[in-house]
Order: C-alpha cells, then structure tokens, then sequence
C-alpha cells in the first residue's frame, strides 16, 4: 500500500468516456459553462433534493461567493461576526477573512469532530449574522440542535460539504438545512474533478439568483424569474453586481456528471472499511470517531485520536500502510491567523494533537485494513 492517494485508480474507469467527450467539447467551441455544466447543475441539485445548484471555480469560492451574496442581500454587511469551526480546513476561515467578516472560532462537541450548539450560542453577540457549519471528515454536525440555536437567534446558514457530498442527517443530505450548502470537488473529495472546482446547492431563490449572477462578473442572468443567457456565446455584458468569475469549465463537468452516478456506490465502499475499522479496533490508547443518531457518514477520512500519534503513524509507515495528519496544525495556531493565536480551543488543539486519518481510499484493499487493525490492537504505546 504506496500511497495514501491513487486519484489515477479513482479516475481511470471514466477515462474513455472522459476522452469521447473532451473531443466533443473541443468541437462544439464552448468550453465553459455550456451544456455539460448546466446537466451537472441540474443532475446535482436532483442527486442532492435541493431545489438550486451553481457550479463554481472551486470550494473555496463557493464559501467566499455565498458570504458575498449574503452581504448584496442584506443577510449581513462587513464587519459582522460570522461563527465558524476552530476545527475546521483553514479555506472555510479564509472565506470569511476575504468577506470583510470576522470569524469567530468555535469549539466541536467532544464525542464528534463537528461544531458543538452549546459552543455556537456561548459566542454569539449582536454583531453574529452567520453561521457556518463544515460537516467534517464526512459527518453532518448536529444539524437539528444548530438549526435551533440559528432559529433562535436569527441566524443564516452556510454549510461546508466539502467533505460530506451524499452524508445526511434525519435523511435530509448535507447542503440543504441552510441557505447554500458549499461543496468543493477538488480531485481528492468523495466527488472530484480533474482539476479545481465547486458547486453551490441551495433553497433558497433569491441566493440562487445573486450567486447565478456575481460567478459571471455579476452580470444579469435570470430577468423576470427566466434565464436569459444559455451559454456564454449569447452574453449581454449587462452588470447588475460587483462579481467575481467563478466558473466551471465543461470538461470537469463532463467527468463530475460520470462519477456522480456512481457516487453513492463509491461512499459504500467507504461505509464498508469504516465498519471493518469500528468493529475490529479495540485498544484503550485509540479512540474511535463516533456515528450521531440519524446520521449516515460518507467517511471521507477515518480519523482516530491518540496520545501517542506520532509514534503509531511512525509504526504504521514502517509496516508499509501510509496514514495523513488531518490537519496538525489548528487554524488559531497558523501564523496566517496571528491575531488569534491567544485563543483558548482545548478540544481543536487536542484534536489536532492526537488526530490520525487511517487508509479508506478506493485503492486500499480490505486485507490490508486487516493487517492495520492487527498492528493498531498489538500498540502498546512504547
Ligand atoms: C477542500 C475543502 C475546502 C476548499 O475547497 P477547494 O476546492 O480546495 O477550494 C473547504 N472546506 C473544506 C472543509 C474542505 O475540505
């Protein structure tokens, strides 16, 4: 077991279809949002139940466009506090940096990796507007306490499923308890591209509208509830909004519209090596992440904790099984965010203290997870 990645194995049994369409994109003369991207916006929002989706550059965008397109509809203007994750990828933070907003960190619940309601309303204040809610590592958050506590205080939702493309809570799926759910497709996701990309989901219309618009330099797309441009040939250069360009180009769209029908499948897979990795480890120097109630994971990591973690990952590597630190270093502590450094976030830095992503990619055979969990139960520490 090479590597703890193999996007080559997870891409090659779309190549041929990817290659017949590439030579159809070339000859159709639209590269960028054209057909291929409007069917994987359309087959997206169906495959999520949302009623909206917008295909971005990339998942940092679709944070960074949804706070913008909060702040042209008044859900919240610069200088609010938007509550974010302590825990969670730097790129949901940064969003709100670039957005004129100030994040506010908070803590996760200690039994689950994801935002702890107790934590959110501990920080609110006047100025708190949004809400922003990463469902780590594959697992939704505890989205019926947050949607409460966000209820209560009048707060908008984000969500970031850049890790849960198909996980759901109470069968509802990531992206849809908010305002716009944010997926990255970064080629190493449960649902990736072949380069950059992104894709926006929500119910909300009037976020569809703005955010169908400042992707595109804020130029007028829908007039009178009907979408007035198809594609970019029939541009009218008419600006409504101060946007940004964050398309997608056709050929990602090609590839993501192939791997989304077999998405469901592939998270099975991944479902499968997590209950292998639940049942079988048993030691008292690992803990293991645990499942909420009416939640259904997609396990785009499976992290451990352990106080020795350094020395297992150590151990694991010279038995030839690669293993990722995700991530070591929490957001308060990067020099990125120095301001912030002084935080006191316990549960994130022990997290990112003891955290160890075991192998659960496709590529990663069942007998090997086997032999990892003989040398995870044989740990004694030294
Ligand atoms: C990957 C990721 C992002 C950033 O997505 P990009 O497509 O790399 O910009 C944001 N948030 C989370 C939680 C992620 O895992």
């Amino acid at each position: 077991m090479k590597n703890y990645y193999n996007l080559s194995e997870v891409n090659k049994i779309f190549l041929k279809k990817t290659i017949t369409d590439l030579k159809k994109i070339s000859k159709s003369g639209f590269y960028i949002s054209a057909s291929y991207v409007k069917k994987f916006e359309d087959n997206f929002a169906k495959y999520n139940g949302s009623k909206y989706s917008i295909a971005v550059a990339n998942g940092f965008d679709a944070l960074k466009l949804s706070l913008e397109a909060f702040k042209i509809l008044k859900y919240c203007k610069a200088g609010d506090e938007v509550i974010v994750p302590a825990n969670t990828y730097i790129a949901t933070i940064l969003a709100v940096s670039h957005s004129n907003l100030n994040p506010i960190f908070a803590e996760p619940e200690k039994k689950f990796f994801t935002l702890d309601p107790f934590e959110i309303e501990k920080r609110i204040t006047k100025k708190t507007k949004v809400l922003i809610v990463t469902h780590l590592y594959g697992h939704l958050a505890q989205m019926d306490k947050i949607m409460s506590v966000a209820k209560k205080y009048n707060l908008r939702i984000i969500e970031d499923c850049s890790q849960a493309h198909g996980a759901s809570f109470d069968n509802q799926k990531s992206g849809n308890f908010g305002d716009a759910g944010c997926f990255s497709l970064f080629p190493a996701k449960n649902l990736g591209a072949l380069s950059d990309a992104g894709i926006i989901t929500t119910n909300n219309k009037k976020v569809f509208k703005v955010l169908s618009s400042i992707r595109n330099y804020g130029e007028e797309i829908i007039k009178n509830g009907q979408e007035i441009i198809k594609n970019y040939g029939e541009r009218k250069y008419k600006n409504i909004y101060k946007g940004f360009n964050s398309r997608m180009s056709e050929i990602n769209a090609s590839i993501l519209n192939e791997k989304l029908k077999k998405l469901d499948h592939h998270n099975s897979l991944r479902v499968k090596k997590a209950q292998i990795y639940l049942k079988t480890i048993r030691n008292k120097l690992i803990i293991l992440p645990n499942i909420k109630k009416n939640s259904l994971p997609v396990w785009h990591q499976f992290i451990i904790l352990c106080k020795k973690r350094n020395l297992l990952k150590k151990i694991l590597e010279k038995n030839g099984y690669p293993t990722r630190i995700i991530y070591p270093i929490p957001p308060h502590k990067q020099d990125a965010y120095k301001e912030c450094s002084k935080l006191k976030l316990p549960i994130t830095e022990t997290i990112h203290r003891e955290n160890l992503a075991l192998p659960i990619e496709r590529h990663h055979k069942i007998k090997d997870l086997k032999k990892i969990v003989i040398l995870l139960n044989k740990f004694d520490g030294k």
